[in-house]
């Protein structure tokens, strides 16, 4: 199995506020150097005022040697993987790779696109682009210890929520914001670092790194069309209303190389059954999920009251989203 990523090395830049929940780390988060901090309670902060503290067990970790960990698992298995190598065209099933000074050109069996919220093999397919939240995130000092991940509701942050995920001393500070509301994430971002810093979270505004990226929050699409399929990201993987996509992507991203490699080994039908579990296992939930977006989306703007009266009955901290 060929693998080929336009990073030039494995999880690096870091777009992702890095936190893993339990059951992927029982899996995967034993290398060294991948937990950073171990967290059980995920605190929500309502725009009323009212602060719910839930279980959420996992640990804000380094993404990057977790991605690191994660493709040294994938080549030894067998695959090799090719980095600075950006997928730029499909033609009667032949693809062409860029690489620094070239353009060579394969054609595979069957193409996985795990390539992430702006997937090339998603246009490939035909599919039309997911909608999503823009997330910008400083690492910031904390100015007290930390033992939850913190999440903010509020409507100066439209259509998302702010984070706080601490490891150790720092944190990475964030926010995801809807475009259409009209405001930059990064100006979205500095209000909310510079309340965090009055409330003495923050020991400083300065951010030590910045980074970003797109969350697709529009719920899971088709995942294969004749040899491609989807995975992660790509395929609207990501949880609609917590954003949170790592789980899902591994998920995902197992089955799909076990049936790619089946599939490339002459049973093609076996992308079908790629296509039937993430229908059974996936589906429900995200498009669950992005119900509940959608409930929610009336509600920015209002008062303070409303907001987290329908945050109560969207957001994943709360019985009231589990209930119907
Ligand atoms: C700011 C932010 C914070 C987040 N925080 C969390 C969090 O705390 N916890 C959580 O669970 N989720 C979080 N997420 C979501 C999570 O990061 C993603 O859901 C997850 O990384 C999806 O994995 P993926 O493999 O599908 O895509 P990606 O991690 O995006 O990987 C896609 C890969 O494809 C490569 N690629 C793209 N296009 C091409 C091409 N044309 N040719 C070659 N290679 C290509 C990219 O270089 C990249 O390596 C966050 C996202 C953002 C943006």
């Amino acid at each position: 199995m060929l693998v080929v990523d336009r990073k030039k090395e494995a999880g690096v830049p870091v777009q992702c506020a890095e936190f893993v929940p339990f059951p992927v780390l029982q899996k995967y988060g034993h290398a060294a150097g991948v937990v950073c901090q171990s967290v059980d309670e995920m605190r929500t902060h309502l725009p009323d005022g009212d602060i719910i503290c839930t279980r959420s067990r996992g640990a804000v970790c380094n993404r990057d040697r977790f991605d690191k960990y994660l493709a040294g698992l994938a080549a030894g298995a067998g695959a090799e993987i090719i980095y600075g190598a950006s997928a730029s065209r499909c033609e009667d099933g032949v693809v062409s790779v860029n690489v620094p000074g070239r353009v060579w050109e394969a054609k595979p069996a069957v193409i996985v696109g795990a390539d992430g919220p702006c997937s090339i093999v998603r246009r490939w397919m035909g599919l039309r682009a997911n909608n999503c939240v823009r997330g910008r995130q400083h690492l910031l000092p904390l100015g007290l210890r930390l033992r939850t991940t913190e999440i903010y509701f509020s409507n100066g942050i439209p259509g998302g929520y702010g984070w706080v995920f601490p490891k150790g001393e720092v944190a990475n500070v964030g926010v995801g914001v809807e475009p259409h509301h009209g405001e930059s994430s990064l100006s979205v971002l500095s209000r909310f670092v510079e309340d965090l810093y009055s409330q003495n979270i923050l020991m400083d505004v300065k951010p030590l790194s910045v980074t970003g990226g797109l969350i697709p929050v529009g719920g899971p699409s088709a995942v294969r069309r004749d040899n491609m399929i989807l995975a992660g990201d790509a395929a609207g993987h990501c949880h609609p209303v917590s954003g949170a996509g790592v789980a899902n992507a591994i998920f995902a991203g197992e089955l799909a190389g076990e049936a790619a490699a089946r599939a490339a080994a002459g049973k093609m039908s076996l992308l079908a059954e790629y296509d039937d579990a993430c229908r059974l296992f996936l589906d429900p939930g995200l498009k669950k999920a992005a119900g509940k977006r959608q409930s929610l989306s009336s509600f920015w703007g209002k008062g303070p009251r409303q907001l987290s009266a329908a945050l109560k009955k969207n957001w994943i901290a709360f019985e009231a989203y589990y209930q119907d």
